[in-house]
């Protein structure tokens, strides 16, 4: 199976716009960061979790040509904004599936009316096929099995999903551990990790790496990275030998 990351940043990417942060002015490629994104493909299934605002110059630059299913961790629009542009892949293979929570199921289908309506749909709006996703049941998209990971974003309940041996989870800040049981055994797990220092609703680099410690996973990529976390290879540079800085386009095989 092959995992491309489509986007590594934090809610307002890298470069911020209008920043003279010198990670915002950075010449290398891996410190600029699209909104959080990840591109699954196994056998003959695509798989996409979330569909942030970038997501358009992501599919141009990632060639993903088909959509299985669309799987969402959470509502914030840093994960969902770039909806509307699943138009081609709708003209392509009709209605696109849609796995979220039933609430961010509500909240996406009040934001995008037009694409949730199923009577006097404006001509060339898109169609998706609403799927809720329960915790403790697994789905399958296409044959592959997907288990959701439950999770807390501060007050705000998120989704990650396990697919074989890969585990992808992201806005986290607590997490139960009937669910880390869930996630022990995989063999790349990826996590967000926002920067050093304390944040409300996101793991820092301490939270991280003891939930690491708790999972022990084979490898393990950071994403949802802040530019205040530093340039890419000075992060990585204070990272254990089995735990990476994912970055946007690195694709990895498991
Ligand atoms: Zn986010």
């Amino acid at each position: 199976m092959k995992i491309y990351f489509l986007g590594t940043g934090t809610s307002q990417g890298i470069p911020v716009i209008g920043s003279n942060h010198s990670v915002c002015l950075s010449t290398d490629d891996k410190d600029k960061r699209l909104r959080v994104s990840v591109w699954i493909e196994a056998d003959d299934t695509s798989i996409l979790i979330d569909c942030g605002p970038d997501f358009r110059q992501q599919m141009l630059t990632s060639k993903c040509a088909i959509i299985d299913a669309l799987l969402f961790t959470h509502e914030h629009a840093d994960h969902t904004a770039g909806l509307d542009d699943i138009r081609p892949y709708y003209f392509k293979q009709g209605d696109i599936s849609v796995f979220a929570h039933q609430r961010v199921l509500f909240n996406l289908a009040k934001r995008f009316d037009y694409i949730f309506e199923n009577e006097n749909k404006y001509p060339g709006a898109p169609s998706v096929i609403a799927k809720e996703v329960v915790n403790n049941e697994s789905f399958k998209v296409k044959n592959l099995e997907v288990i959701p990971i439950n999770a807390m974003h501060g007050s705000l309940q998120v989704f990650g999903y396990r697919i074989r041996d890969f585990v992808y989870l992201t806005d986290v800040k607590t997490i139960e551990q009937a669910e880390i049981e869930k996630i022990k055994g995989c063999k790349v797990l990826v996590i967000n990790c926002l920067r050093e220092e304390y944040h409300s609703t996101h793991f820092n680099l301490e939270e991280a790496l003891h939930f690491i410690s708790l999972v022990q996973p084979n490898k393990t990529y950071f994403t949802h990275i802040s530019h205040v976390f530093g340039f890419h290879e000075e992060i990585q540079a204070k990272l254990p030998d089995n735990v990476f800085v994912a970055y946007d386009n690195l694709t990895i095989n498991i």
